[in-house]
C-alpha cells in the first residue's frame, strides 16, 4: 500500500501525482483576453493615481491598463517593463493587496480593487510569449561593471546598465540565476519554470554575461572586482538564517524553511519529496506561510504555524494568512519555542505562551507541546558573507541615496542593503536605481 497523509514520520508520495499537480498549479490562473478587457474597464484612469504612488517601481498603472483596454497589451507591457524589467515575476508575487490594490480607489469605495496584478501579468505574458525584447542597447561605452548576485536586484541592475551600453558580468554563487525567484518563491506563484524563462528573456538585451557557481568570498574578492571593473554592484540577498535558540534545535528533521522551499522548487518529481505527517513551522512571515502551505499541499496531515506575537504583528499579509488557513494550516499565536524533543529525530516541540508587556514580549510560564516529525525554522534571514571594509547598518550593507555604499565604486541593493522591505519589487527598484546612479558616475 502507498503512503497517505496518515503515514507516520517522514514519507514521500503522500498524495497521488494528479493531486500534487493540481495542488501546485497556478495560484491565480492568467486572465483570458475578454476577462482582461472587462477587468481593465473597471479602472477610472485616475489622475495622481494612488496605485502608482504605492508601487515601489512607480509603474504608470493607469496608462498600462488603458493600453490593455484599447487592445494594445504589448504597449502595456512596454510601459511596465520601462519601470520594472521583472514585471512578469512581480505580477505573480507582489503582495498587491498591501501595495497598489490596497489603495486603488475602487477598493476604497467598493471593497473590490481593479485587478492590477493580474492585468500586469496579462500584458507581460502577452509580450513575452511573442519572444520579443522591447529594449535595445545604447552605443558601447567601453565601461565594465561587475554585479554580484543574480537575484531580482542584480538582474534589474544588470539590464539597466546593459541598456546604457555598459558591459556587465553577473556572478552568482548558485548553479542557476534568478535568486529567490528561482529558489524561494512558492511553487504555485511561479509555475512552468517561469523564473528561468524570465532570466533568458531579460538577457536578450545583450551585453550581460552570467557566471554561475562563482561566489564572492570564495574565489572572488571585492578588491579584485574593484580592480578589474569600473564599478561593482552587490545584490547578494540574505543567505543566513536566524536560529530558534531553543534547546535541542540540532535534533534530526529540524531544518530551515528556505532550504525546504529551495529543495521543493528544484524537485523534478514532487512525489519523491519526503514530508512529515505532523509539520510545525515557526515564524510569522511570508517564508513561514510558504513552507506551511507547501507542506500541506505535499500531503502532511497536520501543519501548524507558531508565531511568538499576536496575529496583527505577523509580517505575512492578511491575504497570505487567509491562504494558509484556506489550505488547512493551523495558526497558533503568542507562543515561542522552548525545546525540541526527540531521540535522534524531532517528536514534539515544547512552546511557552507569551503576552505583550510594558517592556515587550513576556513569557507567561504556561507551556504546551505539539507533536512534530518535521520542524521548519522561518524566523528571518540575515546577511552573511558581506565583504570586509563595508559599513553595515542594522546588520545590512549601509547605503545612501541610490545604493551607494561606504566604499567608492561599490553600490548595493535589494535585501542585502539597508532600508527597503525585503520584497521582490523593492529589490528590482533598488537595482534599477543603483544602475542609473552607476551610469551617472561612469559618465561624469
Ligand atoms: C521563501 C521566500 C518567499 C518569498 N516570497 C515572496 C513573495 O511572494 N513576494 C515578494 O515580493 N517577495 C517574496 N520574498 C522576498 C523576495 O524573494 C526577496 O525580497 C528578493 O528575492 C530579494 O532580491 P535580491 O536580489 O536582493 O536577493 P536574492 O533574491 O536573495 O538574490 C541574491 C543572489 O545573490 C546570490 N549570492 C548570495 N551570496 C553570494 C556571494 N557571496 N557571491 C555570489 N552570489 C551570492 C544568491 O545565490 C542569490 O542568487 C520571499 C522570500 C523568501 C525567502
Ligand atoms: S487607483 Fe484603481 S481605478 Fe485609479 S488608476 Fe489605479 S487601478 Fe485605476
Amino acid at each position: 500500500m502507498g503512503n497517505s497523509p496518515f503515514t507516520p514520520g517522514l514519507a514521500a508520495g503522500r498524495l497521488p501525482a494528479k493531486d500534487l499537480a493540481t495542488n501546485f498549479g497556478d495560484l491565480h490562473p492568467p486572465l483570458e483576453h475578454h476577462e482582461a478587457v472587462v477587468a481593465a474597464d473597471r479602472c477610472y484612469f485616475c489622475h495622481d493615481a494612488p496605485c502608482m504612488e504605492a508601487c515601489p517601481t512607480s509603474i504608470d498603472i493607469p496608462l498600462f491598463i488603458r493600453q490593455i483596454a484599447t487592445g494594445t497589451p504589448e504597449a502595456a507591457a512596454k510601459t511596465i517593463f520601462d519601470q520594472n524589467i521583472l514585471g512578469g515575476m512581480c505580477a505573480r508575487v507582489c503582495p498587491t493587496e498591501t501595495l497598489c490594490e490596497e489603495v486603488c480607489v475602487r477598493e476604497t469605495a467598493e471593497g473590490k480593487p481593479v485587478e492590477i496584478g493580474r492585468l500586469q501579468r496579462y500584458a507581460t505574458d502577452t509580450l513575452m510569449a511573442a519572444s520579443w525584447h522591447p529594449f535595445t542597447r545604447a552605443e558601447p561605452t567601453g565601461k565594465t561593471v561587475a554585479v554580484v548576485g543574480a537575484g531580482p536586484a542584480g538582474l534589474a541592475c544588470a539590464h539597466r546598465l546593459a541598456m546604457k551600453g555598459h558591459d556587465v558580468v553577473v556572478f552568482d554563487a548558485r548553479a542557476k540565476a534568478g535568486g529567490l525567484n528561482e529558489y524561494g518563491i512558492a511553487s504555485y506563484k511561479s509555475v512552468d519554470s517561469f523564473a528561468q524563462k524570465e532570466v533568458d528573456w531579460l538577457l536578450q538585451i545583450g551585453g550581460i554575461t552570467v557566471e554561475t557557481g562563482k561566489a564572492l568570498g570564495d574565489g572572488l574578492s571585492l578588491d579584485g572586482l574593484k580592480a578589474d571593473y569600473d564599478a561593482v554592484f552587490l545584490g547578494i540577498g540574505l543567505s543566513g538564517v536566524n536560529s530558534l535558540r531553543a534547546e535541542g534545535e540540532d535534533t534530526g528533521n529540524v531544518a530551515d524553511a528556505v532550504d525546504f522551499i529551495a529543495e521543493l522548487r528544484q524537485a523534478g518529481d514532487l512525489s519523491a519529496l519526503k514530508i512529515g505527517r505532523n509539520v510545525v513551522v515557526i515564524g510569522g512571515g511570508m517564508t513561514a506561510v510558504d513552507a506551511a502551505v507547501q507542506s500541506k499541499l505535499l500531503g502532511a496531515e497536520n501543519v501548524t504555524m507558531v508565531y511568538r506575537r499576536g496575529q496583527d504583528r505577523m509580517s505575512a499579509s492578511e491575504y497570505e494568512q487567509e491562504l494558509a488557513a484556506s489550505k488547512g494550516v493551523r495558526i497558533v499565536t503568542h507562543a515561542m519555542p522552548k525545546a525540541v524533543i526527540g531521540n535522534g529525530a524531532v517528536r514534539e516541540v515544547e512552546f511557552e505562551y507569551t503576552k505583550d508587556g510594558p517592556n515587550g514580549l513576556e513569557p507567561t510560564g504556561e507551556t504546551f507541546r505539539l507533536p512534530a516529525d518535521q520542524l521548519f525554522r522561518a524566523i528571518g534571514q540575515r546577511l552573511e558573507g558581506a565583504p570586509d571594509g563595508l559599513t553595515l547598518d542594522g546588520g545590512k550593507i549601509a547605503v545612501t541615496g541610490a545604493g551607494r555604499t561606504s566604499l567608492g565604486g561599490v553600490w548595493a541593493g535589494g535585501d542585502c542593503a539597508s532600508g527597503g522591505d525585503d520584497l521582490t519589487v523593492t529589490a528590482v527598484a533598488e537595482g534599477r536605481d543603483a544602475a542609473e546612479d552607476i551610469h551617472a558616475a561612469l559618465s561624469a
